[in-house]
């Protein structure tokens, strides 16, 4: 039997759009999150609202949230160019903190979630966290999810009156590869998700996210945006 509601966090990405149609299969009713957050691939804002509405979530609410002024990311700060790679174990390889890390984004983002989530009467809160690709993450990890379980729980009054907040992250443990095939097995729609950091459509290919996403792609034996182009196309006539 499905329970209760979730609030799923929805970037407009591919990892997000997966745990959205995780989501579907296990809540009777899932509303969707997304922020607005200064990032320069802003057109992802909008493609949430298309992926949530065709996936019939029951509210999307967009929230504002100037995490570009304070910046110290490639992905908030015009001035700071997104590296570009040639290939998915070059991201992988990589050593430290990506500058594309936006400081302390999933604890800000998860905070502002418990409280929206709180108002509603929402104790599940859902995410497309991955600890596998994105390594370099430190808010993208398990530990630090189970962390912010317990800190929203312990500092809300939905928590205090007894209902703690669960956070899900159906994908912390799965490739990028796994990420796809479980989302295909759930029915997601993944024609309008944007991955690449630059917010380019067609794809930049170069970015870490183009990059890591046209790799998984491949290793499914699909020709990702070639494919999902059609897909688009034929869904707009
Ligand atoms: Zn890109």
């Amino acid at each position: 039997m499905k329970s209760q509601e979730a609030l799923v966090i929805l970037s407009g990405g591919l990892d997000s759009t997966t745990a959205l149609y995780w989501a579907r299969e296990r809540f009777k009713r899932v509303h969707t999150l997304t922020f607005s957050y200064g990032q320069s691939h802003e057109v992802e804002v909008e493609r949430a609202r298309e992926i949530a509405e065709r996936a019939k979530v029951a509210s999307h609410k967009v929230f504002r949230v100037a995490l570009n002024e304070i910046g110290g990311s490639a992905l908030t700060q015009a001035d700071i160019p997104i590296p570009e790679r040639k290939s998915a174990s070059e991201v992988i390889g990589s050593n430290g903190i990506p500058i594309t890390y936006v400081p302390f984004r999933n604890g800000i983002f998860l905070s502002i979630a418990a409280a929206y989530a709180e108002v509603k009467g929402i104790s599940h809160l859902v995410g497309g966290w991955n600890a596998v690709d994105y390594s370099g993450y430190p808010d993208c990890r398990r530990e630090f999810l189970n962390a912010m379980e317990r800190a929203v729980t312990l500092g809300s009054k939905a928590g205090v009156e007894g209902r703690p907040f669960t956070i899900h992250a159906p994908l912390i443990s799965l490739s990028k590869a796994e990420i796809i095939a479980l989302g295909l097995s759930l029915g997601a729609d993944y024609s309008l998700t944007l991955s690449c950091y630059r917010g380019e459509d067609p794809p930049c290919g170069r970015c870490d996210s183009c990059v890591l996403r046209e790799d998984a792609w491949r290793r499914l034996g699909f020709m990702d945006h070639a494919i999902e182009r059609v897909i688009r196309l034929r869904s707009r006539s």
